[in-house]
């Protein structure tokens, strides 16, 4: 049995002469938060639009649950894509009854809990118009619950939030993944995709750069510099080092790649000593996720 709650494959999409999509593939496995993360343009809302049957793709497929997309998968997945149009003047409550009304999702019985869940109960009778940013966005994920759908869309959920509100959806999307659902969502914001997400693809105009865990797209590493007065001698000897993931030589030093935290200066400092080569350079340098974003997104 497929553990993908989405599998996309191929994927193409032209608008007229502009490529948007340009042959996207990966899986989404059950249970995580997927970050689909890039630059303004890169192609994130016109995926989500695609596989949420808003737009057609141009080519290419995409499977939910390992079946087609049929009105019974789309059962199962609540989306945002953009702020949905409550009416000022009334409540949560009675803004989600008519929700509930129009999408068939769930009962008029799960409104309260949804409100509940997003932290509205409190504020379920006031009109939508006296309600913050943050407040009308949390009562769009309300919305977006109803009927309990086990796959949860975002585009770019926190857009536009204050601090405080940005806070509150990051929190309420790890519950939301604690609670077991699976939360496919968009955003620019490398730092957010860090925070929240234990899964990203990350996307460049319309292609796909690397997709897989956060850990190990985004991880942090550790580069070790070193030099001797014979850096030959120096490669060879480090290259079977312990705990080394990767060994570069470069014009005057050598770079040693270590996992976040791993590299240990002294034990390399006394391991060259010990074999004859003192170094005259010994350096650690940490790779920041950003670099690491900018060079995946850059070259
Ligand atoms: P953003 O974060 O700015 O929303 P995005 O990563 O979601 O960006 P898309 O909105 O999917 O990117 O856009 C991908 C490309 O397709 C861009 O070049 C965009 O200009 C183009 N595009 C999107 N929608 C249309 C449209 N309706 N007509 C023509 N081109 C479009």
């Amino acid at each position: 049995m497929s553990t993908s709650v989405l599998s996309i494959q191929n994927l193409v999409k032209y608008y007229g002469n502009i490529k948007a999509l340009d042959g996207i593939s990966y899986d989404i496995p059950k249970g995580c938060v997927f970050g689909i993360l890039g630059p303004n343009g890169s192609g994130k809302t016109t995926t989500l639009g695609i596989v949420l049957n808003v737009l057609n793709q141009t080519s290419g497929n995409f499977l939910w649950f390992g079946k087609p997309s049929s009105s019974s998968t789309r059962q199962q997945i609540g989306s945002l894509l953009e702020t949905p149009n409550f009416y000022h003047y009334l409540s949560a409550v009675d803004n989600l009854k008519i929700t509930q009304e129009i999408s068939k999702r769930g009962t008029k019985k799960d409104i309260d809990n949804v409100l509940e869940i997003v932290n509205l109960s409190q504020r379920k009778k006031s009109k939508f118009s006296t309600y913050s940013l943050g407040m009308k966005q949390r009562l769009a994920i309300a919305a977006a619950l109803l009927g309990n759908p086990e796959v949860l869309v975002f585009d770019e959920p926190t857009n536009g939030l204050d601090p405080v509100g940005i806070a509150e959806i990051r929190e309420l999307i790890k519950k939301l993944a604690q609670e077991g659902k699976t939360i496919i969502m968009a955003s620019h914001l490398l730092d957010e995709v860090e925070k929240v997400c234990t899964h990203v693809a990350i996307m460049k105009k319309g292609t796909l750069i690397t997709a897989g865990s956060v850990q190990n797209v985004l991880v942090n590493e550790d580069i070790v510099e070193i030099a001797s007065s014979n850096n030959g001698k120096l490669f060879e000897l480090l290259k079977n080092y312990t705990g080394l993931q990767q060994i570069k030589q470069e014009q005057d030093k050598i770079q040693l790649y270590f996992p976040l935290a791993q590299a240990n200066l002294e034990n390399i400092n006394q391991y060259c000593f010990n074999n004859g080569i003192v170094l005259n350079l010994l350096t650690l340098k940490r790779k920041s996720l950003e670099s690491k974003f900018f060079e995946l997104t850059n070259n």
